[in-house]
């Protein structure tokens, strides 16, 4: 089922949490709403289930009006079709599992060898069969975290509401559950809004991904989109993993420059003006050698994790953090040469932050 907001706003006080959202979330998709602490994506998630009252605008789910503030309607939680798994996903510790799950099909007067199968199917789907008779006590935390979804998916609902599901998982089980999580999406087919404000994990599981900022969605695309052709310098700063770096430029017809640092521009440049250079870290290639229009930097700090060589070099005031393709042995005050793939480089206007195309 599709789910839609419109026109929809928030306010506590001066606390404008929501701020004049329009969203279409649509049926079978996997969408993420994703932005920092406070930039009300909780709020949204609650506004749909129901938990909170909108200031204004309306809320669609399926073909059923649940909320309008014109025509004051507003279908209780319960009533709205829509199960809800928050970041503490609060499983009750005296019961079973088999009891947590069944807690919702008892609610709706199912019983015996029905309710039964409908609780052992939940659970397969979650991949927790054989632990029917286990108390949360004796769980892992991801297995914990898996009862909390077959609890929501035994009663069948057509939306699936996730805050901040996986927060409380350590690396390892994060990355186990979100392929369980995107296995089930696929299996049940069903429409999940997931909030996070883990970029890496929103570009991972998504359809599309909605990015929120101070209670206004700045933009709404595929992860590849918003990786591509972030819309403004904080989608840009927000979606970096691990950073983008950010400078301060001068663009002429053909050229950028930038504190004693120029860049030829032809043919990708802006129109000639100051602008916000954005460069992500694998868009630059490096090497100990001087090649054909590259740049020297001296490298200030190398930092490898793994597979992956990160090399925060300096010129003039001119910082910039890059990543190589494999891993360079390079010594500290060391000079490389560093050439920026120019169909890749992102323009934001200095005042707005909008994002900037090429004109040419
Ligand atoms: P987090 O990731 O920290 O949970 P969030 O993006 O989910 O953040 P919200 O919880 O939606 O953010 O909060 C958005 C804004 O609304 C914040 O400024 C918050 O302080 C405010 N807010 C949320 N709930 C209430 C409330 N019940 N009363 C007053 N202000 C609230």
């Amino acid at each position: 089922m599709r789910v839609a907001v419109r026109r929809l706003t928030k306010r506590w006080g001066a606390v404008v949490a929501v701020h004049d959202v329009s969203l279409e979330f649509a049926r079978g998709a996997f969408t993420t709403v994703l932005g920092p602490s406070g930039c009300g994506k909780t709020t949204m998630l609650r506004l749909i289930a129901g938990l909170e009252e909108p200031t204004a605008g309306e809320i669609w789910i399926g073909d059923r009006l649940v909320f309008s503030s014109t025509e004051h309607i507003n279908v209780p939680p319960g009533r709205r079709g829509v199960g809800l798994v928050f970041q503490s996903y609060a499983l009750w510790p005296h019961m079973t599992v088999f009891d947590n799950v069944a807690l919702g099909l008892r609610q709706r007067g199912l019983r015996g060898e029905a309710l039964a199968r409908q609780v052992r199917a939940a659970l397969n789907r979650v991949r927790l069969e054989g632990l029917e008779d286990r108390y949360p006590g004796e769980l892992s935390g991801g297995q914990q975290q898996r009862v909390a979804l077959a609890r929501m998916i035994a009663v069948e609902p057509q939306v699936l509401l996730l805050d901040e599901p996986l927060s409380n998982l350590d690396a390892k089980l994060r990355l186990e559950m979100r392929a369980e999580l995107k296995r089930l999406h696929h299996e049940l087919g069903i429409t999940v809004i997931y909030v996070t404000h883990d970029q890496v994990e929103a570009m991972a599981l998504s359809t599309r991904v909605a990015v929120m900022d101070r209670g206004r969605v700045v933009q709404y695309d595929t992860p590849d989109r918003i990786y591509r052709t972030p819309a403004d310098r904080f989608v840009a700063d927000f979606t970096a993993n691990p950073v983008m770096n950010f400078l301060e430029v001068d663009v002429t017809a053909t050229e950028a420059r930038a504190d004693g640092l120029v860049l030829p521009l032809d043919p990708q440049g802006p129109p000639p003006g100051r602008y916000i250079l954005g460069i992500r870290p694998e868009d630059c290639g490096v090497s100990p050698n001087p090649v054909s229009g590259s740049i020297p930097f001296r490298v200030y700090a190398e930092l490898s994790a793994g597979p992956d060589q990160f090399l925060h070099l300096r010129r003039d005031t001119v910082q910039l953090v890059v990543k190589t393709g494999g891993r360079l042995r390079v010594q500290p005050d060391q000079i490389v040469y560093v050439t920026l793939y120019l169909d890749r480089l992102h323009f934001f206007d200095p005042e707005t932050g909008r994002r900037v195309e090429a004109a040419r």
